[in-house]
């Protein structure tokens, strides 16, 4: 039997106002006016905004949790996609407290971390550079590197072009806030000094770096936002791999093996974008920066 006109006008109400509730719960979640652990503990019966919240949501609204996170922590915690806050188990609801109130424990720098990584010849040099010309407010870290310069490379601003013991010298400083052995062939790595700084001063920074430096940089800045740079297609990367001409047959069959293996990677990284065309590619990737409080 069909609810007469008025109950459903009034249902219907209803719910646009249940949605406008959560949505209020999740905003204030986002703005930090309220943190995830307290809107847990208010999910009783009598507070149905708080209660009928998908867990997915209050994670996710989390700063700096992005899609590919929350799913991870959710399955860690054991708890499945649908669930809603109210519906959680006393277990469920004791381990997501903990986890919660572990991550607010956690100091946050005021400016953001972005990492882009991605297979290789995907186009990350380019973007970077792209986002380097025309996002000045974006602090685009500078690597060491012991691989020799290319043609109109320049030292200080596209690398720190290294000896190999100057580099062994940086390692043992502690100077790199993390360094790889790229291609199995030259050493690559991020110098600590500027982007402790630069965060600090609540500046946002960009590290373009390969994908065992993303894991490494994950370790020390959990908060960072890791982005896996996407070629449109595995033609399109092998195209654009040899059509750089600027590696020989080898080094390309080694770029090209790895690329594939970085490729498998993907699912660890908080964010995708596809490098369809750079000016595009690299506004996504400056989107994911809030903007800093002094700019
Ligand atoms: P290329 O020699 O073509 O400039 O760079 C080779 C690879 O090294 C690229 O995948 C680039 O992202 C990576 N790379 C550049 N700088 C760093 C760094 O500081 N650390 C790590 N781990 N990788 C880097």
């Amino acid at each position: 039997m069909k609810p007469p006109e008025v109950d459903r006008i009034a249902g219907s109400r209803a719910a646009v106002a249940a949605r406008r509730a959560r949505a209020e719960v999740k905003r204030q979640i986002a703005s930090g006016e309220r943190t995830a652990s307290e809107v847990l503990d208010a999910a009783t019966p009598d507070h149905p905004a708080e209660s009928t919240l998908r867990v997915s949501e209050l994670i996710g609204s989390i700063p700096w949790l992005g899609p590919t996170r929350t799913a991870r922590i959710m399955a860690e915690l054991g708890i499945s996609p649908s669930k809603r806050v109210g519906g959680l188990g006393v277990h469920q609801r004791k381990r997501l407290r903990e986890f919660l109130v572990e991550r607010q424990k956690r100091k946050l720098e005021p400016g953001s971390l972005v990492v882009l990584a991605g297979p290789t010849a995907v186009g990350k040099g380019t973007v970077s550079a792209h986002i380097r010309d025309n996002y000045p407010d974006v602090l685009l870290s500078v690597s060491a590197t012991t691989r020799p310069p290319r043609p109109g490379e320049i030292d200080g601003v596209h690398y720190y072009f290294v000896s190999d013991d100057e580099f062994d010298r940086m390692i043992e400083a502690g100077e790199f806030l993390e360094w790889a052995t790229v291609h199995n062939a030259y050493r690559y790595g991020t110098p600590r000094g500027p982007i402790t700084l630069a965060l600090a001063e609540g500046k946002n920074v960009l590290l373009e770096i390969d994908i065992q430096g993303a894991r490494q940089v994950r370790q020390v800045f959990p908060e960072a936002r890791l982005v896996f740079l996407l070629p449109p297609s595995w033609d399109e990367l092998v195209r654009r791999l040899t059509g750089r001409g600027t590696e020989d047959a080898e080094e390309q069959d080694r770029r090209l093996r790895t690329a594939m293996e970085e490729l498998a990677m993907q699912d660890e990284f908080d964010f995708k974008v596809v490098n369809v065309n750079v000016p595009t590619a690299a506004r996504e990737v400056v989107e994911l920066m809030p903007t800093s409080p002094g700019a």
